[in-house]
């Protein structure tokens, strides 16, 4: 058991954000980067920021990934990309996007038609999973969740607003998933290179915002307080990483503030879980939200995590 810190070795400053974007609801927010998504353009930047991470010695958490040569998965992403279907027709893309459902259909449908069958007349999954948009990690691939196993929301940054925040897609399939389908599990996943999290941390906060983007991630704006707070001596890139931890943790005190989770989880019905899925080592970190030791009466809701474990 633990206070939640996704990061212990960086060191404690003070804090140094604008008291001015301390409120989670500020429309007076700003992108400065409004690129996300590891979109094309910001391809060298991408591959920069890699360069970054594994040159510093000081950073801890980054040292086993020093001494590996992560320059073939950066060229195999770096690839991928470029040869996205902007060098294929649509009719290519829809042949081979038919191709794959006639094989899914064969190897997988048909040969377990009676599960898919059984599938028709109902769904009983245990994960309900909110994870991010992102094309690059998509949970199913990643954990093999088949069909019927995991209800699912993806939103950008994979965030969930408090309970104060009034209805949105993620509460109402969270509502679906806790008191229709009686899920067991929550699991909220956070990646690596997240584009709605560079955003958030990008986020000035004296021009007001026209972004949906802007007007979304703010969800995550403790996040992003507590990551200037415990990181602001870390380099802008690895703030975000820190962020991007940090707002998985805040996703999970945020779900506590739903009266209809925090019951079964009080209740030992439902446990609540975070996970960070890194696709430039490809690792992944799993931890469980400790009820009991958390912090759940101050706004801030702080949260005590456990059983963390790191599959490599
Ligand atoms: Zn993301």
């Amino acid at each position: 058991m633990a206070i939640l810190s996704p990061s212990s070795s960086v060191s404690k400053e003070p804090l140094s954000f604008p008291l001015s974007i301390q409120g989670s609801n500020s429309k007076y927010l700003s992108l400065r980067e409004q690129t996300i998504f590891g979109a094309k353009g910001k391809l060298g930047a991408f591959e920069q920021t890699q360069l970054k991470l594994y040159n510093d010695s000081n950073y801890s958490g980054l040292k086993m990934k020093a001494s590996r040569d992560p320059s073939w998965l950066i060229s195999e992403i770096k690839s991928d990309k470029l040869e996205s279907p902007a060098t294929k027709s649509d009719t290519d893309l829809f042949d081979e996007m038919k191709q794959r459902f006639l094989s899914f259909k064969k190897h997988k449908y048909i040969e377990n038609l009676e599960h898919f069958q059984n599938l028709a007349k109902g769904q009983a999954p245990k994960f309900m999973v909110i994870a991010c948009a992102d094309s690059r990690v998509c949970p199913s691939n990643i954990l093999g969740f088949q069909p019927g196993e995991a209800f699912m929301v993806r939103n950008v940054a994979n965030m969930v607003p408090s309970y104060e925040s009034g209805p949105s897609e993620t509460n109402a399939a969270l509502e679906f998933a806790v008191n229709s389908l009686k899920v067991e599990n929550i699991l909220v996943i956070g990646h690596s290179c997240c584009g709605g999290i560079r955003a958030l941390m990008s986020m000035h906060d004296d021009v007001e915002t026209s972004s949906f983007i802007g007007s979304w991630v703010v969800v995550g704006m403790n996040a992003r307080l507590r990551t200037k707070a415990a990181a602001s001596n870390l380099n802008f890139d690895r703030q975000c990483r820190h962020c991007e931890k940090e707002s998985v943790n805040c996703s999970l005190g945020n779900l506590l503030t739903y009266p209809w989770i925090e019951e079964k989880v009080r209740n030992g019905e439902l446990s609540i879980h975070g996970g960070y899925y890194d696709f430039i080592d490809c690792t992944f970190e799993k931890w469980t939200l400790d009820y009991k030791a958390s912090n759940l009466k101050e706004e801030s809701r702080k949260v005590a995590i456990k059983n963390k474990t790191f599959w490599c």
